[in-house]
């Protein structure tokens, strides 16, 4: 189901619970949200207003993913960066590693499994920029 965007900072700032199967609608909703955006790439469900750790992104290949419980392992050669948000007005400064291991779980048959993928270049600044969401961390 498409669902409005969040603009509420007190919401945005708090913190994901661990997201568990019984996520898997907020997961569904996320998607939906996501592809409903024509400006957006990527979404974290608090910016939907459920504070659980689940976030949506799109590929290069215009692909949608779903991450569960997404983790920063490791993070190489870091830069400054000017980022936007769409629940937030301002631009703001922060920083970015290039390249990052992000440990997450996927929804696979009915239980989640454990990922750790490698991410380069704008794909990684945009998981960045979901696992802050995650922690309440508004950019
Ligand atoms: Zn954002």
């Amino acid at each position: 189901m498409i669902k409005d965007l969040v603009q509420d900072d007190a919401l945005l700032a708090t913190p994901c619970e661990p997201a568990t199967t019984a996520d898997a609608a907020v997961a569904i909703d996320l998607v939906d949200t996501l592809a409903s955006l024509d400006e957006a790439v990527c979404l974290a469900a608090n910016q939907i207003g459920i504070t659980k750790a689940v976030v949506a992104y799109q590929d290069d290949k215009g692909q949608t993913h779903v991450m569960y419980n997404p983790k920063l392992l490791m993070g190489l050669s870091s830069s400054k960066l000017t980022e936007s948000c769409l629940t937030h007005e301002e631009e703001t400064s922060v920083t970015r590693f290039a390249k990052i291991k992000v440990a997450y779980d996927e929804l696979d048959g009915g239980v989640l499994k454990s990922h750790r993928r490698d991410f380069t270049g704008w794909i990684a600044q945009m998981i960045q920029h979901m696992i802050d969401h995650c922690k309440g961390k508004l950019v």
